[in-house]
């Protein structure tokens, strides 16, 4: 298992914030906020953003000054999923265990380690928020739209998966609503997020960036420790009703799916090329 080591990362003494090839991270005092910056690709999470996320978040986490986290996306977008062009060209023939590991460290592992983030995080998110989008994004404690925003996990129809590799859906809008979102496909605009209580706060577009700020920094006024211990409870809550071992389980399933005639079937006409067959057009 290869481990990237983020060659293009460069410490910037002035800034106390490093340089990364797929990310932009800013410091408004106590809060950071780490965007995704492949507006090109539509925010795409190809491996070396997932493993610079991490890296990102794990320097956030050392750092005492910071508080809170922004977790945001440069461009009309927050993310339209993971890199399905990559997946093709370099996982398309991945064996079980091959896909285990890679699935089981970059989706599974990265997403749980911001669900355990101990400090609060805020997702800003604008545009397509879809896939594995959708899974970054709501493992965060809040969540600020734009009214541009729309949430999808449409790959059960484009790609015959079993959803995404973090079952969160149900965790963060109901059962049903979740049924109904896996079962059509279809998106979930802005003001439906915030009617499901999927999302905290619908704002005009160019506001986002500022009422995400304002609302972090609002949060960083609280006392730090006690905040972690919050977060640790409410955390613990969604533990005692069965979190952990929920997504866990759908996991394995998630795996299985990737080994059906279904799933083989469109990975063998291309992964790409199945979202662009797709008419609702989002990827995965
Ligand atoms: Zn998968």
């Amino acid at each position: 298992m290869e481990i990237a080591l983020h060659p293009t990362a460069r410490h910037d003494k002035d800034e106390e914030t490093m340089e990364y090839a797929t990310l932009a991270v800013e410091r408004h005092d106590a809060v950071c906020r780490i965007s995704l910056a492949r507006e090109s690709a539509r925010n795409a999470q190809s491996q070396q953003m997932l493993d610079e996320l991490d890296d990102a978040l794990s320097r956030a986490e050392q750092d005492d000054a910071v508080r809170v986290v922004i977790l945001a996306g440069r461009g009309a977008h927050f993310s339209a999923g993971h890199d399905l062009k990559e997946a093709q060209a370099k996982r398309a023939d991945f064996t079980v265990e091959e896909r285990w590991d890679y699935e089981s460290r970059r989706y599974y592992g990265y997403c749980l380690r911001i669900w355990d983030f101990p400090k609060p995080t805020v997702a800003q998110v604008q545009g397509a928020c879809v896939a594995g989008g959708f899974m970054i994004a709501n493992m965060c404690d809040l969540v600020v739209c734009s009214d541009t925003a729309y949430f999808s996990d449409p790959v059960g129809h484009t790609l015959a998966a079993a959803a995404t590799e973090v079952l969160i859906h149900p965790w963060v809008m109901g059962l049903r609503k979740a049924k109904e979102m896996l079962y059509t496909g279809e998106k979930v605009d802005a003001q439906e997020a915030l009617r499901i209580g999927m999302v905290n706060r619908v704002v005009p577009e160019a506001e986002l960036d500022a009422a995400t700020l304002a609302l972090a920094q609002r949060i960083a006024q609280a006392p730090p420790f006690g905040l972690r211990l919050i977060k640790r409870s409410l955390n613990r809550t969604a533990d005692a009703q069965g979190f952990r071992t929920a997504l866990s389980a759908h996991f394995d399933t998630h795996q299985l799916s990737h080994l059906s005639e279904e799933f083989q079937a469109v990975r063998e006409r291309g992964l790409a090329q199945a979202i662009q067959r797709n008419k609702k057009g989002e990827a995965a």
